[in-house]
């Protein structure tokens, strides 16, 4: 193992949250240690899920071990430590993290790589009868709660709220985990434009329609949901939608605490950092994936950043640690998306081209096996 050493004494740098960025620091600190730097790594999750292989467990194609990640063993082998808690706030005029369970943690610098999730608080109701897909533990609950009582639900229908990739994603491999399983069951997709996969060229959105209606999936379109109430929807149309399970897969959103707690944020709360991935607010503070918007180079919020940041991320840590001036990192302008359809096949979107075929699932399957393998092998 190299070891990268740094001439400030006993800094403390806590990484916060175990999403993607964090899980690929902590491998390659595993191989290039920071010497005279305390780590410690703060998550609400010993097992992380990665989220391209979710909707390919709920189909039933992946075990869970191999869609997640041990952080525990990570943090072990990067010589961190590991606080197995919820960060609820941040203090940054004493530069420690709040945690639900534990005193607060002190940091010299932090590293903050915690995700979104669906806004729940924006509808009347949705917090407390919606099933937000993150955190995707409680999703995961609910999930096998469903499949452990499957034999015994009659005519069980699932309105998924929220038609991007990640909503139409979830319909499919729920038809596909159903199918097989009973006879008769329904699943509603409702989305409030015109066009479900707004953030894809139309041939994306084209060809994922024509499946939904191949699976019987009701798609309502142009449906705002203005309330939830148990087990029932309501749209501003008028439309109601009685349901046994909402899921709610809408726009990505931020904790409010990260909003509150002095960092400069984006309009929607997200920490804004400048293209060395810093706070442009606080320069000790890093923040990456989801919860970061890169000032003057914004990019959907998804996974596949989080990826790109991971080794951008550990070198301007390293180069912070030890004084040395960081390196910017600019998010590509295209990049490729695979989505899978719950067939084992995968639709390529990349820019204004759509491709669908079993080949593009092998593809998907295969770069996404190997990222979680790479965790294993060290
Ligand atoms: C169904 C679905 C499918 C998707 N498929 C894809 C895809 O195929 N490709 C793609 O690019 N994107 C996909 N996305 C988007 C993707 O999920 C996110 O963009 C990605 O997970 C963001 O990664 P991240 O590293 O920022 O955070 P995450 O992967 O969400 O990780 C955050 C981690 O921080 C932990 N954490 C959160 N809050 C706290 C706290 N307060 N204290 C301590 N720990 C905390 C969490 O438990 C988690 O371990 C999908 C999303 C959904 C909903």
């Amino acid at each position: 193992m190299n070891a990268v050493s740094c001439p400030e004494i006993s800094k403390h740098l806590v990484f916060l949250g175990g999403g993607h960025s964090q899980a690929i620091a902590l491998r390659l600190l595993g191989k290039k240690s920071w010497q005279n730097v305390r780590v410690s790594l703060i998550s609400d999750v010993v097992y992380t899920p990665y989220s391209g292989m979710l909707p390919g467990y709920v189909a039933g194609f992946y075990s869970y071990q191999e869609c997640h990640i041990n952080l525990r063993r990570l943090a072990l082998l990067a010589g961190a430590d590991f606080y197995l808690d919820k960060a609820v706030d941040l203090d940054l005029v004493h530069n420690q993290i709040i945690l639900a369970n534990s005193p607060p943690l002190s940091f010299d610098f932090l590293s903050i790589n915690i995700g979104s999730t669906p806004n729940v608080d924006s509808v009347n109701g949705a917090a407390n009868y919606a099933i937000p897909i993150k955190p995707v533990p409680q999703f995961l609950t609910v999930w096998q709660d469903i499949l452990s009582k499957i034999n015994s639900l009659s005519n069980l229908t699932i309105t998924i709220v929220g038609g991007g990739a990640g909503g139409v994603e979830l319909a499919l491999n729920i038809y596909a985990r159903l199918f097989p399983l009973i006879g008769s069951f329904t699943i509603n997709l409702v989305h409030k434009e015109d066009n479900i996969l707004p953030n894809h060229n139309r041939c994306v959105g084209n060809i994922l329609y024509k499946l939904l209606l191949e699976k019987k999936v009701n798609l309502y379109l142009k449906e705002r949901v203005i309330e939830v109430q148990k087990n029932k929807i309501i749209c501003d149309s008028g439309l109601n939608i009685n349901s046994d399970y909402i899921f709610w897969v809408t726009n990505a959103s931020p904790p409010n605490w990260i909003k509150n707690c002095g960092l400069t944020t984006d309009e929607k709360g997200f920490i804004l950092v400048n293209n060395y991935l810093q706070s442009i607010s606080h320069s000790h503070v890093f923040a990456t994936g989801d919860i970061a918007t890169i000032q003057n180079y914004p990019c959907p919020k998804a996974g596949v950043f989080a990826v790109r940041q991971g080794k951008p991320l550990f070198n301007n840590l390293t180069r912070i640690l030890s004084n040395q001036n960081l390196l910017p990192y600019y998010p590509q302008k295209y990049y490729l998306s695979l989505i899978g359809s719950g067939n084992k096949r995968a639709i390529a979107s990349w820019g204004n081209l759509a491709f669908y075929s079993p080949f593009f699932w092998h593809i998907k399957d295969y770069i996404d096996r190997n990222f979680i393998t790479s965790f294993d092998q060290d």
